[in-house]
């Protein structure tokens, strides 16, 4: 306080000019006191004076009340706290100023009053209406007595701060944090359940700080937080991750690739399995621009990969498979041809008009048999076939089979072994189709075996059901041709010399027939030139 300004006005017989202190020390001067339970200015006893010196005199909210009405007097920095209650307040009895409140407050003042001792309060929530409405207010306050000069309890003194802006503002951070939290749990489990796979690495040896299901499962599930990328995935080492990686740590660069080929174990010391995947490598940065780490974003495309590769494939075959189809039907053209003309002329001999028409009859039963088999074919994978299934004896099946099989058995002079049981046994099939399957194998075995090989049929019944076995010492199959046989439109480059006009369709067609029977087409090989097993499995009859 200025040492200037302490000149009590002489009127008043107060220590210290008031109108130094604001709009409450003109208040305190403005108001009559005679007309109040205070009285006149100049009977206030000194305790009551000096307690307004440090009331008025303070920067931080500070009320006096006074006498048994609590008469209100208070300080500019108060002001606020009162809103419209302000300026008449001053100098009036508090209960009648703070009635919204007084049930919390006057109780608390009674006791100082009487009793002497001070209230400690923290923030407490006050509900008033001091500025229109009714609004929540938190005050931290302590009441304490002002004792008089003959020692009694005079009226006490308050210092309040109010809490109500720090406790909205604590409430806003609460929130604010209960939102971030919700924010960030909301935001984990999309992270979990996005469909491609993410990760956050971090620093230069690539801890894993984050991997969400997607990741997970990509690596077999393994233990990877916490641990540096080439620790806890050590097959991934040496397949130019490393390099890519770093390359976007070092310069900041992202990286994307595409089908990006990476053979990873499903569980630690299990054979790598190849898998594909696009991903993306993003440089995370610190808040001065630096790398600190990589955020691993991508697709595992494993299932398009190996579809398209699968496609390309077929696409190959189906092209080989024109080119041969164009050449096979074209063959027989140059044959019919010549005989046609040999045929039609008028100087050649009966014999050999005979002769000719035998080769045009020849090559059009060729050609017909290609178109059969490939009208066949289709109308297998459309379920268009219609079987006639009945009863039928295995050796009337097999005879049908070897006749049709004889001339190319004949013309490779081999030699052709049939066992059957002496007993002849029945079978439910379609006559026409089932003979067709098996002289289709016998002419694959006549077909891919050197002239004058060795040919055995066998068929019987064991106790899975009939069993026909047709075997040859020919040019046998490599193990991993066996299953690609039955593919459509599929030749083993290495028998292509034998194939003699086929075009891939046979196998294909003879395994659909059999299992519209019901039954199982499946071959066996000790190796390429050690002959080859084909082993046709039908239901026994009910
Ligand atoms: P095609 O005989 O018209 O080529 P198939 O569907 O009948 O067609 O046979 C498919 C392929 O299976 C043949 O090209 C051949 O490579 C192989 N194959 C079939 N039967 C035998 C067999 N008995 N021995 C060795 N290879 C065979």
């Amino acid at each position: 306080m200025d040492a200037n300004i302490t000149a009590s006005s002489p009127d008043t017989k107060i220590p210290f000019d008031p109108r130094q202190f604001g709009e409450a020390g003109r208040r305190l001067l403005d108001i009559d006191w005679t007309t109040t339970p205070v009285g006149a200015m100049d009977t206030w006893p000194q305790s009551l004076r000096i307690a307004l010196g440090i009331c008025l005199s303070s920067r931080f909210p500070m009320f006096v009340w006074w006498g048994p009405e609590r008469i209100n007097f208070y300080n500019d920095a108060y002001i606020p706290i009162l809103g419209k209650r302000h300026p008449a307040a001053f100098g009036k009895p508090a209960h009648e100023t703070w009635a919204d409140i007084w049930d919390v407050v006057g109780p608390q003042s009674d006791l100082v009053l009487r009793e002497g001792g001070a209230t400690w309060n923290e923030r407490v929530l006050l509900v008033m209406e001091r500025n229109g409405y009714v609004e929540n207010t938190w005050f931290t306050w302590s009441y304490s007595p002002i004792f008089d000069e003959s020692g009694h309890i005079g009226g006490m003194f308050c210092a309040c701060t109010e809490e109500t802006a720090r406790v909205a503002a604590e409430a806003e951070r609460d929130r604010l944090a209960r939102e971030a939290m919700t924010t960030a749990a909301t935001l984990k489990t999309w992270f979990d359940q996005a469909p491609g796979f993410v990760a956050l690495l971090r620093g230069r040896d690539f801890v894993f700080e984050m991997a969400n299901d997607a990741y997970h499962q990509l690596v077999g599930h393994r233990r990877v937080l916490g641990l540096a990328l080439f620790e806890a995935l050590p097959d991934v080492r040496n397949q130019g991750y490393e390099e890519l990686l770093l390359g976007t740590f070092t310069t900041g660069t992202p990286f994307i690739g595409r089908g990006m080929r990476v053979l990873l174990q499903e569980q630690p010391g299990a054979p790598p399995k190849e898998r594909f995947v696009d991903l993306i490598y993003n440089p995370v940065r610190d808040g001065d621009g630096h790398v600190i780490g990589i955020f691993v974003q991508g697709h595992d495309v494993t299932d398009q990969v190996v579809a398209v590769k699968a496609l390309q494939v077929a696409d190959r075959r189906k092209d080989e498979f024109l080119a041969t189809l164009a050449h096979e039907l074209r063959n027989p053209l140059a044959p019919i041809r010549q005989g046609v003309a040999i045929a039609r002329s008028n100087r050649v001999t009966e014999e050999r008009r005979a002769w000719a028409l035998g080769i045009i009859d020849r090559q059009v039963t060729h050609m017909a048999v290609l178109l059969d088999d490939l009208l066949d074919v289709s109308r297998i994978s459309r379920g268009k076939i219609n079987l006639s299934i009945r009863r039928v004896s295995l050796r009337s099946l097999i005879d049908a089979a070897v006749e049709t099989a004889q001339p190319i058995m004949d013309r490779k002079q081999h030699q052709l072994t049939v066992l059957l049981p002496e007993q002849d046994i029945d079978l439910d099939a379609d006559p026409v189709r089932m003979a067709q399957v098996i002289s289709n194998l016998l002419s694959n075995a006549a077909k891919y075996t050197e002239p004058s090989g060795r040919v055995t049929l066998e068929a019987g019944r064991d106790a899975t059901g009939i069993v026909i076995a047709i075997r040859d010492t020919g040019i046998g199959l490599e193990p991993a041709s066996i299953d690609r046989i039955f593919e459509l439109f599929s030749q083993v480059s290495s028998s292509l010399q034998q194939a003699e006009g086929g075009l891939g369709v046979g196998l294909a067609l003879s395994k659909g027939l059999v299992e519209m029977h019901g039954g199982t087409l499946e071959a066996s090989s000790q190796g390429l030139g050690k002959g080859s097993e084909f082993i046709v499995r039908l239901p026994a009859p009910g």
